[in-house]
């Protein structure tokens, strides 16, 4: 079953010229979860091969205005289509306290819309994975997301399976499926004795905006891929620490810790533009990447090859051949490991620091 990511937003806090703040479509099989929704999330969804499918879910991991603005407009848009297919909008508690506000800029809907908050230790079980909620700690009341598939049957074994007298035919199919068949000579062949051991399902952990945690560590340790953000380089670490928000390099140190296969970064303020948090990172992390908007990971089973980046993946040829465009360009001449906005002001105000620096008493960075 195909498994794969594809980045619809990687800037943290505001959209740069080349990023949109947050999201993250999941595809598994038919499947189709957003994570998170920041501002013009419905027109990267348009502009990618997806384009603007009717999600029926929506998974928020907190309620800073860059991973949700998307959401009312996107709503909208759906209800101006006569979209009748339910919603359902998942997050830590606090969203139907979002929704008394965004329910006004929303209006009348043509469909219905289930809000269901989650806190750490909640599991959403599904047919052959299941949606795990882990604590982060970027204020209090924000979730992280592990996406773990079962168990798979082991490998099936058509040489032993012949030699116990099984016909080629239903009867494997049945011994896949955990059944007992009757062997020629009439006796019983059970499946163990013709799979292999169970094979691992994939895993996908998801951390949204979190300073370094050990929860994430907990909640990482094995996964085939880790997106984590990184809203810093290590030279702004106490930035980060104010803020609520991880370095290039705390994400690599925990992604070393866990055991991860591969460490994607995300989330990256606007003074960065992507190499450097990926060239900081790999001294402690080597696998590990930062994609751009309409990058994709592709997710393989294990025994299939290890995830793998795919740069443009999700974007039109013709997208690609724009010569000021992004994405798997063959002539980008940009180093590998993503990232490089050239369109971004170098610098050009950290509009998050700035936040910190003018806030009111009340004010929190996104
Ligand atoms: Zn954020
Ligand atoms: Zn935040």
């Amino acid at each position: 079953m195909d498994l794969d990511l594809v980045f619809l937003g990687t800037s943290g806090s505001v959209p740069t010229a080349r990023r949109a703040p947050s999201g993250l479509l999941v595809r598994r099989g038919g499947e189709r979860l957003l994570f998170d929704c920041g501002e013009g999330t419905q027109r990267q969804l348009l502009r990618s091969t997806i384009g603007l499918v009717e999600l029926p879910e929506v998974f928020l991991t907190h309620y800073h205005a860059d991973h949700y603005l998307g959401l009312p407009g996107m709503m909208k848009t759906f209800a101006l289509r006569g979209r009748e297919v339910p919603l359902t909008i998942y997050g830590p508690p606090g969203l139907v306290d979002l929704f008394s506000a965004l329910q006004r800029i929303f209006g009348k809907l043509t469909y219905a819309y289930d809000l269901v908050e989650l806190r750490p230790g909640d599991a959403l079980e599904r047919d052959g994975y299941r949606i795990g909620v882990f604590r982060v700690h970027h204020g209090h009341s924000s979730n992280g997301y592990a996406l773990v598939e079962a168990p798979r049957a082991g490998e099936f074994n058509m040489d032993a399976a012949t030699a116990l007298g099984v016909p080629i035919g239903p009867l494997f199919g049945a011994l896949q499926r955990g059944e007992t068949v009757t062997g020629a000579d009439g006796s019983p062949v059970r499946p163990e004795q013709v799979l292999g051991p169970p094979r691992p399902g994939r895993k996908i952990v998801l951390t949204g905006d979190t300073r370094p945690a050990r929860s994430v560590v907990d909640a990482a340790s094995g996964a085939d891929v880790l997106l984590h953000e990184a809203t810093f380089a290590g030279e702004e670490r106490e930035r980060a620490a104010e803020t609520g928000h991880s370095t290039a390099l705390d994400a690599a140190a925990l992604a070393r810790e866990a055991g991860v296969k591969m460490l994607v970064l995300t989330h990256l303020s606007n003074r960065y533009f992507g190499p450097e948090i990926a060239r900081e990172a790999r001294t402690v992390f080597p696998e590990t990447f930062v994609p751009r908007d309409f990058d994709m990971i592709d997710v393989p089973f294990p025994e299939r090859g290890a995830p793998r980046l795919v740069k443009g993946g999700a974007l039109e040829r013709r997208e690609e051949a724009e010569p000021s465009g992004h994405g798997a360009s063959r002539t980008d001449p940009r180093p590998d490991g993503g990232g490089g906005d050239p369109g971004d002001p170098r610098g050009g105000g950290d509009t998050l620091g700035a936040a910190v620096r003018g806030r009111a008493p009340s004010g929190r960075a996104r």
